[in-house]
């Protein structure tokens, strides 16, 4: 094996949006953050939830606040809250 070859596959601490943080191994040579982990992804904790993960909730809230605040704070609620189809 060539010792040139191979990129540092070391030890590198995972930080999520929703607080967790785990270990694992990559290259990348930095910490990591990520938007969802298994800890707070829906298909792992059973739970339906929204997912504002590149903040399209936060812009539509926004684009609508101005022009009706009824309607921004129905949406909002409904973000926060989903109804669980069940
Ligand atoms: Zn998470």
């Amino acid at each position: 094996m060539k010792a040139e070859g191979h990129p540092d596959y070391q030890e590198t601490q995972v930080t999520c949006s929703c607080g967790s943080t785990f270990t694992t191994r990559s290259t990348l040579g930095k910490p990591l953050h990520v938007e969802v982990c298994a800890a707070c992804h829906p298909f792992y904790t059973g739970k339906q939830k929204m997912l504002d993960t590149a903040g399209r909730v936060e812009k539509f809230r926004q684009k609508y606040a101005s022009k009706s605040d009824k309607a921004a704070t129905k949406a909002a609620a409904e973000a926060k809250a989903p109804a669980t189809a069940a």
